[in-house]
């Protein structure tokens, strides 16, 4: 027997439609790319996200077709995440931080029909428009006083584009499970891979993601992602900020430290979510300055593994609380966050802080476990550690096109590529990426642990483990180090302050300093260019 209830689609317009109706005079603040802060409210965005959607028509766009962006977080870059996927178009947000070639890749292989680009990447688009094979027209979003001359074929000014419409379109109705959205991960090895999301996720995940437990993102908050919204749609925030009438505070270009504390500042931030690269510059500034976080209550920190030390900081410095968050483009992004349960108030700091530097529990509607190399579950003990694996309605089912052929299990399980452990009140860590993990007389290192206790050193601005070949061990753990401005710190005083953290056959048989450590356009460590550029290093110990 079938249930009674209606059968709605979960729709994207849905969410801004909503915002527009009962929270329509809150606001969105952008630090915009010409230079003035820009606000505006829901009921604008609305409004100005139909007339996008009615130039779309007007340049014959419709279901199914995608639009690109290259956009920083701002306004007009919301107008497109609604107004492209209101009319069941596909957006798809390009990082500019890939390599022009990549770019012309994603956008040869997603047939990206209109670009939307910001000011400050027409330079780049220059130099790449004749590769592109699909792209009809390139709308840069700006307003015609900030036209620039450009070589760049079929242009468009966004605000004349915009202006010509009256947004008095009804956002249409479509099945649910309609792509909504296209995001390339940005594939340490080989191509970028593209996770085409619906907006029957999307939806789903927002609401997930508003829950107390998960960011607990609610009309209370104002809400600023440094995560861009070319990076798994900025964790969801641009989807769930509306969808719960939060004050959305976008940062435009603005990442470093001072700007970003303008606005947490001005706008009274109370909720924020950045890569710990991100934040590693906001606390720099605080600590020059002698600032503080008035507003803030809570900030997400994921992408990479948020430090001990940084959680300890935000914590007891600024009494701001951290969610650490793990997911990945091809989960929407949300897996898990760390908020603690409510057996763990009454315990100590050191402990509540051991949990905290765990990525944290599952998310209703995500399934988790850990296999061995023959697919057999491993115990959730907090010690085995294995593959993780994970299934769930905002978890893709295999990447656009085909490419990377069959990428679920006979359960239905994802490889996350991670390697972690599950312990039993839940809580998950990861211990490294499968292809980091360093494989020492057939055991394995955890490299990530390695690196968050090298990053506790007080003269460590980063640390960086890779394995590299040794005779009798197969491989050992090479510990690779960018030290904080004006130290001298030596090897053995940073092995010295590992000890006893540590079991014995984990610590690194050799330091060695770089002036920086090589990041991936999403802010990760790059292993692979790390390991190549120590590929003959010779290890004290070999
Ligand atoms: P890419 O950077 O390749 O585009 P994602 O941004 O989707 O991909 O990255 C997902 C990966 O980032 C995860 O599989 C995991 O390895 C890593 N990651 C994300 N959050 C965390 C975290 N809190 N701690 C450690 N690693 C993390």
């Amino acid at each position: 027997m079938l249930g009674l209830m209606q059968d709605r689609p979960l729709l994207i317009s849905s969410l801004i439609e909503f915002a527009a109706q009962y929270h329509g005079a809150v606001e969105i603040v952008s630090r915009s790319v010409e230079g003035p802060i820009h606000r505006y409210t829901y009921a604008d965005a609305n409004r100005r996200s139909k007339q996008l959607a009615q130039a779309l028509g007007s340049l014959g766009i419709g279901l199914g077709d995608r639009v690109a962006t290259l956009a920083w977080n701002g306004y007009r870059h919301l107008e497109c995440y609604y107004g492209v996927s209101g009319i069941g178009a596909v957006l798809h947000t390009i990082n500019p931080r890939l390599f022009p070639e990549q770019i012309v890749y994603i956008a040869n292989h997603a047939e990206d029909r209109v670009l939307f680009t910001e000011l400050t990447f027409v330079p780049l688009l220059e130099g790449i428009a004749g590769q592109l094979e699909s792209v009809e027209a390139i709308v840069i979003m700006t307003d015609r006083e900030h036209m620039p001359e450009t070589s760049l074929p079929n242009v468009q000014c966004y605000e004349e584009l915009l202006a010509a419409q009256d947004g008095s379109l009804d956002w249409p109705g479509f099945d649910e499970n309609t792509a909504s959205s296209l995001c390339y991960t940005s594939g340490t090895t080989g191509n970028p891979k593209g996770v085409l999301y619906s907006h029957r996720s999307t939806v789903l995940h927002s609401l997930a993601s508003c829950s107390q437990d998960v960011l607990g993102l609610s009309s209370q908050d104002s809400v600023l992602p440094v995560v861009p919204m070319f990076h798994a749609n900025s964790w969801g925030i641009a989807y769930s900020a509306p969808m719960c009438g939060a004050k959305l505070v976008l940062p435009g270009m603005g990442m470093d430290g001072a700007s970003i504390y303008e606005l947490l500042e001005t706008e009274k931030v109370t909720l924020s979510a950045g890569v710990p690269t991100v934040w590693l510059m906001l606390l720099q500034y605080l600590q020059q300055t002698g600032k503080e976080l008035p507003h803030m209550t809570r900030t997400v920190i994921g992408g990479s593994a948020a430090p001990a030390s940084m959680i300890e900081t935000f914590e007891h410095d600024y009494d701001v609380v951290v969610i650490h968050a793990w997911g990945m483009t091809e989960m929407s992004p949300l897996g898990t966050t760390g908020n603690l349960k409510a057996n763990m108030a009454a315990w100590d700091y050191s402990d509540q802080l051991a949990v905290k530097s765990k990525q944290g529990r599952a998310v209703y509607g995500v399934d988790m476990k850990i296999t061995d190399d023959d697919g057999n579950e491993l115990p959730r003990d907090g010690v085995a550690f294995g593959h993780l694996m994970v299934r769930g309605p905002w978890i893709t089912n295999g990447y656009f096109k085909g490419e990377g052929g069959e990428v679920l299990d006979d359960g239905d399980w994802f490889d996350t590529g991670d390697v972690a452990t599950l312990d039993p009140e839940g809580f998950m860590q990861i211990t490294d990426r499968s292809k980091d993990v360093i494989k020492s007389g057939g055991e394995w290192i955890s490299s990530i642990e390695l690196e968050n206790i090298a990053v506790g050193h007080p003269d460590v601005a980063e640390a960086a483990v890779i394995g590299v070949v040794h005779p009798k061990w197969d491989e050992r753990p090479l510990l690779i180090i960018v030290r904080n401005e004006g130290s001298n710190v030596e090897g053995p005083e940073i092995l010295d302050f590992m000890k006893g953290k540590i079991a014995t056959w984990w610590m690194p048989d050799d330091v060695t300093f770089v002036d920086e450590i090589p990041h991936t356009a999403t802010g990760k460590i790059q292993k692979l260019v790390l390991r190549e550029q120590f590929a003959g290093y010779k290890l004290p110990t070999a």
